[in-house]
């Protein structure tokens, strides 16, 4: 992909069309460059909890059949690897997959009641959580598909409630303005340090990759999070402080065509 246009010419319009040439395919370039690594980095984080289960199976074999704790500890960690295997293979087909069926599939939602009811059941879930919720209105209808408000709701409540192991108090809250209205929720954990800010949205991105994994994570939440959100012209960043605070603000345009 590494050719490049270098005719020697003295028109203005053949400068411009080498010079387009070339835009596009450094372009190309950088979207085949991100594709590849895109493909690398699925295939490694597959790989290790397929030699996880190699390494159990071949224990069950070797001492399984006579030593009913072996068989016990092995399938269970096989089981659980597979469960991390099926999770990933579902986020992958999410990243990757446009589906504009679904994004057909919007009706008005009350934000505020979907936003009360996913807290709810986190806080059953969770209960030795404090979840408050503050709502600067009573309602914010919003044309979503619900499915992915409720994805996107549970992706950054599920993260508060990872990374604030020691306080675990989680704060969610709506504040509507007239032509959009931000979705906060604030935890008191262990905070993303300022350089990580901008890319903890990127795939396979983690700031304590072992921390992430010992939690059953793998690197996709955010970006699903943040795709999802595109879909509907909203915006997602973080404001944090690290070992005080992190808050995730979410941001949706209000106009005629979704409120
Ligand atoms: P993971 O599965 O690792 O949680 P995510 O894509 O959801 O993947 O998040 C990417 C990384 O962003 C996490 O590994 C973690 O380092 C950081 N992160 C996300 N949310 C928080 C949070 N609320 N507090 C601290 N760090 C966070």
């Amino acid at each position: 992909v590494s050719e490049r246009l270098s005719l020697s010419t003295d028109t203005e319009e053949t400068d411009y069309m080498v010079t387009s040439f070339n835009n596009m395919m450094d372009s190309l370039e950088e979207s085949f460059n991100q594709q590849k690594q895109f493909v690398e980095d699925a295939s490694h984080e597959l790989r290790t909890p397929l030699q996880i289960i190699q390494g159990h199976l071949k224990l069950i074999n070797r001492w399984g059949k006579n030593d009913p704790k072996i068989l016990e500890e092995s399938l269970n960690i096989s089981i659980d690897e597979l469960h991390r295997i099926n999770k990933l293979v579902e986020e992958l087909l999410l990243l990757t997959k446009n589906n504009p069926r679904q994004l057909e599939e919007v009706e008005t939602v009350n934000i505020i009641d979907e936003i009360n009811s996913r807290v709810d059941s986190m806080r059953k879930i969770h209960p030795d959580y404090h979840f408050a919720v503050e709502h600067s209105h009573d309602s914010i209808p919003f044309k979503i598909n619900n499915h992915h408000l409720e994805q996107l709701l549970l992706i950054f409540l599920d993260n508060a409630v990872k990374y604030d192991t020691e306080y675990k108090y989680i704060i969610t809250k709506t504040e509507k303005h007239n032509e959009y209205f931000d979705i906060i929720i604030m935890d008191h954990g262990i905070g993303i340090p300022e350089e990580d800010l901008e890319n903890v949205f990127n795939r396979f991105y983690r700031v304590d990759k072992s921390r992430s994994r010992q939690q059953g994570g793998n690197g996709l939440g955010l970006s699903i999070g943040k795709k999802l959100i595109e879909n509907y012209k909203g915006k997602v960043w973080f404001e944090s402080e690290e070992g005080n605070f992190t808050k995730v603000i979410i941001r949706f345009p209000l106009n005629e065509g979704n409120s």
